[in-house]
């Protein structure tokens, strides 16, 4: 059958942390230009799927697959260079070096802190530093210093930097976290416009920020999914609010 192209096919993974199923035999498909949001209580397992997703924890069973490569047992760092980016909770900026730096730096090719020392960086690193700061609303802040900005900044900083490495699937785990109602909101613009050319995958918990970004919820439970759909089908789903409520 002509079969829809998806980003991300994950069928039937399943991991154990001794004999305990974090995620069982679970399946989800990521579409082009898609912005997934995952909700679900503590302990779903949403952060073990981005977790194997990524490579940082290990199937016990099933694959992953990213467009045409197998994700399944390959090593991190090649994960991230076959376009899969993962940011985590706690910020990793520099906080001693400037916006520019840190984007510099998170440049794939040479990876050195060549600029960082002070070496004139080639015109594509300085292009692609430049395109990345406005995306991630930071033009005019290119040369403070990372740490001096505020917590919201950082965080779209550290977005930047995955962007630098022009990732087709980025991964984001709870992005608000701390945020102003403003930076919440610009943050919101941001990762859809980011969209608009990659896909995406976000940890929320936030309602009324999954309900603004959301191309479609996925809805999972002790290592399953229990629902998926809009906003609104997964909200008004029986199943969903039994385990909201706390049955
Ligand atoms: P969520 O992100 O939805 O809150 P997690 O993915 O963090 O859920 O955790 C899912 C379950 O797997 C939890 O019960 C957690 O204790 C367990 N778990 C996660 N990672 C490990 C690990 N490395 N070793 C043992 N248990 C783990």
């Amino acid at each position: 059958s002509a079969a829809k192209e998806f980003v991300l096919y994950v069928e039937d993974l399943t991991v154990s942390f001794d004999g305990f199923k974090a995620i069982d035999s679970l399946n989800l498909y990521v579409d082009k230009n898609e912005l997934r949001v995952i909700i679900g209580p503590n302990g779903a397992g949403k952060t073990t799927l981005l977790d194997l997703i990524c490579g940082k924890t290990r199937a016990s069973k099933g694959s992953i697959k990213f467009k045409d490569t197998e994700l399944t047992k390959m090593a991190e760092h090649k994960i991230v260079r076959s376009g899969v980016g993962r940011k985590f909770q706690t910020p990793s900026i520099y906080e001693n070096l400037s916006v520019f730096q840190n984007l510099e730096v998170s440049f794939p090719r040479g990876r050195s802190v060549m600029g960082a020392l002070g070496f004139k960086c080639d015109n594509e690193v300085q292009a692609r530093v430049q395109a990345v700061a406005e995306e991630i609303g930071l033009a005019d802040k290119l040369d403070s210093e990372a740490g001096l900005l505020s917590h919201g900044q950082k965080q779209w900083l550290e977005i930047g930097m995955l962007l630098m490495q022009e990732p087709e699937l980025l991964m984001l785990d709870e992005p608000i976290a701390g945020m102003s109602a403003k930076e919440r909101e610009l943050t919101a613009d941001l990762l859809k416009r980011i969209c608009k050319n990659r896909s995406m995958i976000v940890i929320e918990h936030d309602m009324d920020f999954v309900a603004q970004i959301a191309s479609k919820v996925t809805v999972m439970h002790q290592g399953k999914i229990l629902a998926e759909g809009s906003m609104d089908q997964v909200q008004n789903d029986p199943k969903v609010i039994d385990v909201y409520l706390g049955h």
